[in-house]
């Protein structure tokens, strides 16, 4: 870059987001997306939105969204934040909670949004390695720093950490902000939620994209004490009043009315979770314990590299990194039973 702009912006890596590619034939598990799709419910929702009414500005407070959520959660409203995805709700905690003198910690195979909010936002960070089976320690966890964030389970890893460990993190840091990142509780982990009344200092962040699969409706949200919520509105609104359009908002309540549907589609993933599993191990995989809608996965002999390869070549696309210590696995999202068993084909006709 050689225009006056290049100072600003050309030293920022920005995040890569795996790849949406348009063709219908696909069997897409690249991104972590939910296949048994929104709840009917939300989509008759959005329809009965669509009105005169989209003249008018929204509620920049989005109260009944805040009101569904509260009310799942068993918190006050005024404890529940809200984003256009959970990916902005973390750039406003980067920009807003997590700036101070010492470097905010998070693990290093993790969500790769973090280190570019540091970038963008000029926050040091410190990265803290994974144990030996992909674990976070919480022990690791306890020196001086500016905020804590990781996901639980954690990206792109599926790992989950107890909330007792969770809950070890946070005391330990009681000067210190700690977000936990809960894009993927649903699948089997179970909330730090209910700790937020306890303690002042943890923000739990959440997002619709998963388990109540309207990733396309871009909807996120964060839950904590007032203090924190307030300064992240303070945020939100030096940047943009109103985060979520009217037809986010009706949604989004809507998917949080809809709990069979929820419950649905998150059984569902376990159950096609728990056996894809099965089905790897057994084609000489070593799949990592996940809990979340996606399985870390090598295989004992083959390159990660090569099998998304072929893989691909057969109209089937997973994740693979190419970072170190990761550079072997796969990231696969759980997809329908017809889906997963397409790929499970896919990996006999071509190797084994
Ligand atoms: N956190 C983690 C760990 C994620 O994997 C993702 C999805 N890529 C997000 C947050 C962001 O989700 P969204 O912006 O769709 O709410």
């Amino acid at each position: 870059m050689s225009k006056y702009w290049s100072s600003l912006v050309g030293e920022l890596k920005p995040y890569v987001p795996g790849e949406q590619p348009k063709m219908a034939n696909l069997v897409k598990l690249n991104t972590n997306e939910n296949p048994f799709g929104p709840s009917p419910k939300v989509i008759e929702a959005i329809q009965n939105e669509l009105d005169d009414s989209l003249r008018l500005y929204p509620d920049p407070e989005c109260q009944a969204l805040k009101d569904a959520i509260a009310g799942h959660y068993g918190v006050n409203s005024k404890q529940v934040f809200v984003g256009n995805g959970s990916d902005e709700v973390l750039a406003h905690i980067f920009q807003g909670l997590l700036k101070h003198d010492k470097p905010v910690l998070f693990p290093d195979i993790t969500y790769s949004f973090y280190p570019v909010y540091c970038g963008l936002y000029q926050v040091e960070s410190k990265v803290i390695p994974l144990t030996e089976s992909f674990e976070i320690n919480p022990e690791d966890y306890k020196q001086p720093n500016g905020g804590i964030i990781f996901p639980n389970p954690n990206a792109p890893t599926g790992r989950y950490l107890g909330l007792e460990h969770v809950e070890a993190i946070i005391e330990a840091n009681p000067d210190s902000v700690v977000v936990v990142d809960e894009a993927y509780v649903d699948f089997g982990g179970e909330t730090a939620i209910q700790l937020v009344d306890r303690y002042p200092n943890l923000l739990v962040c959440q997002t619709l994209s998963k388990a109540r699969s309207l990733a396309g409706l871009r909807v996120g949200f964060a839950v904590g004490n007032e203090e924190l919520i307030e300064a992240l509105n303070r945020v939100k609104d030096s940047f943009n009043s109103y985060p979520l359009d009217r037809l986010a908002i009706a949604g989004a309540v809507a998917a949080f009315e809809d709990r069979e549907w929820f419950e649905h589609c998150c059984n569902g993933v376990i159950r096609e979770r728990e056996r894809l599993t099965e089905k790897l191990e057994a084609k000489g995989f070593e799949v990592l314990p996940s809990r979340a809608n996606f399985v870390f996965a090598r295989h004992r002999q083959k390159p990660g590299a090569d099998i998304a390869a072929m893989l691909r070549d057969k109209g089937i696309i997973v994740r693979h990194f190419n970072k170190p210590r990761i550079s072997d696995f796969l990231r696969i999202t759980i997809g329908t039973p017809g889906q997963n068993n397409a790929l499970l084909k896919a990996i006999g006709d071509v190797f084994f």
